[in-house]
């Protein structure tokens, strides 16, 4: 069966909801797409179908009559007629089987009796066009959705290209926010330098203003400067291009939760170790004092009797530095372990197609996945939420996956930098052992562990995976018959990252 396509939209107010010209006939594609439909012609006007008279309306009909093809397909009813004229050539064409079918991805309809009847009524029926046109709002935003397009107005960085109804990037301050994400990732500098820094670089909004810290902070925990998106609690894969990397995207957000903690810079001086720990009996938090001249850390003991005892500072240090001994590696080790690094890196290069191969499989198993997702959502197996949440996972590890390909592509090899960083905090943790520093100690055990618990005196936690191997691997001893700590590290790493890098990072 052969079709013409019938898009239309009047110039009338009542109208304005109504989806453009332009998206009817990507909605109609579509659907013809996936129908399967042979589509011989398309007619297109901008003329109201209240009242008879519409050329290429009458066009299309002598076009039916003349036998080149069989059947309509419009977006509704409504679109074809609007007045009993122009609704009652189409029933007789139907009636007299020069139309055979009507096809609508937005009405159920059948060449039957009570088909005709239906079809009848709505293209009477204004009041089911009311009713319609909430629906045809929210369709006008899936076309721009189903295209990757956020359906709103541009966040700063970004400019809404009327034309092609894409956005593009704003060059100038593309480059300004840029430099504002990567100054900081560094950690060292404040929301608010950023958003002074912002101002002495000239960065302004649409409107002309100086951006406020609130809106920087909302800038950068932005997903749409990477490439995602989120429209009513859905993420999106935006087609936009992305200013930044997810890679420096995710550094800020650590930033931001870490920046986040040091509030209480000042109180933290005093109570180092405050803000840690909570109580091993009764879950409740450490708080701490100074009696004569000395800190002391006890249970709040805010819900229930805890039978804790005060703890003096000096015993918690120890207990800190003590681990932080047995995660420790000199300068020269950990040289050492970085140039073992590089010669994996040379040998990892080879079996890069490897990986390369095993991200595009990923990738495509993403794509089912999400098919899948969306099927579940539809049938209601899935809740709205359990489907946004699940979607933005996968749409975020989509994106991962492509970085990690391209740094592939580039000549990188994604685990060895979270490997390197590794290397680096043991190096670190020598430091902190020898400086004294408690509250960077504080600072080093949440970044490399959860779970901080204070109970009868002892400090315990769940390092993450490769802290907890590096440890371990020191309790095994020092005997002289067995290999350099340094060594027994690296052995028992050197697995870990290559198999679950991202690990890691969470
Ligand atoms: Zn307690």
């Amino acid at each position: 069966m052969r079709y013409v396509i019938y898009a239309r939209k009047s110039g009338e107010s009542e109208e304005r909801q109504i989806l453009s010209i332009e998206a009817q006939l990507a909605e109609l594609q579509e659907y013809s797409a996936k129908e399967k439909l042979e589509i011989v012609a398309s007619f297109q006007e901008a003329q109201t179908a209240k009242e008879p008279g519409r050329t290429k309306f009458a066009e299309m009909l002598s076009f039916l009559q003349e036998g080149y093809a069989d059947g309509i397909l419009s977006w509704h009813p409504d679109r074809l007629a609007r007045n009993s004229v122009d609704g009652g050539q189409i029933v007789y064409l139907l009636d007299t089987g020069k139309i055979k079918d009507l096809k609508f991805p937005t009405f159920w309809f059948e060449n039957t009796p009570q088909g005709k009847f239906m079809l009848n009524i709505a293209f009477g029926q204004s009041k089911y066009y009311v009713d319609n046109l909430s629906e045809n709002i929210r369709r006008g935003h899936r076309a721009k959705l189903r295209r990757g397009v956020y359906p709103g107005s541009a966040p700063i960085g970004y400019l809404n290209n009327h034309r092609t109804r894409d956005i593009d990037i704003d060059p100038e301050r593309a480059q300004i926010i840029g430099k504002g994400f990567e100054l900081y990732a560094t950690g060292k500098y404040t929301l608010k330098q950023i958003a002074r820094a912002f101002k002495n670089m000239g960065l302004r909004s649409q409107k002309g203003n100086v951006l406020a810290v609130s809106c920087v902070q909302r800038m950068l925990s932005k997903s749409f400067y990477y490439g995602l998106f989120k429209f009513k609690g859905e993420t999106y894969q935006g087609t936009h291009e992305p200013l930044i990397t997810k890679k420096l995207f995710d550094e800020c957000q650590e930033v931001m939760k870490f920046r986040g903690h040091i509030k209480t810079r000042k109180a933290e001086k005093t109570f180092p170790f405050r803000g840690l720990l909570t109580c091993g009996e009764c879950k409740c938090a450490i708080t701490a004092e100074t009696q004569k001249g000395h800190n002391y850390y006890r249970c709040t003991k805010k819900r229930e009797m805890c039978s804790q005892k005060y703890v003096r500072e000096e015993l918690l240090t120890e207990q800190v530095k003590n681990f932080l001994q047995k995660v420790s590696l000199s300068s020269q080790d950990a040289e050492k372990i970085l140039r073992e690094l590089d010669k994996d890196e040379q040998k990892a290069k080879l079996d890069n197609h490897v990986v390369l191969q095993n991200l595009k499989t990923e990738i495509t198993d993403i794509g089912v996945k999400l098919d899948k997702l969306l099927s579940a959502y539809l049938d209601e197996i899935v809740s709205a939420e359990e489907y946004a949440a699940q979607k933005e996972k996968l749409l975020a590890r989509k994106v991962e996956c492509g970085e990690e390909i391209r740094e592939i592509e580039n000549g990188s090899v994604s685990w060895l930098e979270p490997a390197r960083a590794f290397v680096k905090s043991l190096n670190h943790a020598t430091e902190l052992v020898q400086s004294g520093d408690k509250s960077e100690m504080t600072t080093f055990l949440k970044q490399i562990g959860s779970n901080h618990i204070l109970f009868d005196k002892c400090i315990s936690f769940s390092p993450k995976i490769p802290y907890k191997l590096a440890a371990e691997r020191s309790e095994a001893g020092n005997s002289h018959l067995q290999n350099p700590y340094w060594r027994r590290v690296w052995d028992a790493l050197g697995t870990f990252f290559a198999q679950v890098p991202n690990q890691f990072l969470v």
